[in-house]
């Protein structure tokens, strides 16, 4: 375990009064939700891309690949703004079991910590230096 991810998980234990599960638990649990784990955490790829594209509103992923673009989403039903989401796709495990899990929105720029602004630009610049 490295010092940063000591941090994390104080971090986030301090922020709820939830009920903390093993991985094997929430890997049983049938129902989608938010849940606490206490475990280690590892990126499952190493260049991810930690964003997507999604709605503004209901933030569903779409096929539109630029920012700012205006148009009516097929799950919300709304006109929306294209707009940047978080997203990072996880190792978690413990002393139960290993599984890979998302995370999106506020807690992926928790895990992350760092905004989605920064996320993109710092993923951006780093896929600009890998096709130099
Ligand atoms: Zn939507």
């Amino acid at each position: 375990m490295t010092d940063q991810s000591i941090a994390i998980s104080k971090e986030l234990v301090c922020k709820g009064s939830m009920e903390v599960y093993t991985v094997a638990e929430i890997d049983n649990l049938l129902e989608y939700g938010d849940y606490w784990v206490k475990g280690f955490l590892q990126l499952s790829e190493e260049h991810q891309k930690l964003f997507y594209v999604g709605c503004s509103n209901c933030h569903s992923k779409i096929d539109i690949e630029d920012v700012g673009i205006h148009y009516q989403c097929h799950v919300c039903n709304k006109n929306v703004v294209t707009t940047l989401r978080p997203l990072v796709v996880m190792i978690v495990n413990d002393h139960t079991i290993t599984v890979k899990a998302i995370a999106m929105g506020d807690t992926a720029e928790t895990i992350l910590q760092n905004s989605i602004s920064n996320i993109a630009k710092v993923t951006k610049s780093f896929q600009c230096q890998q096709r130099r």
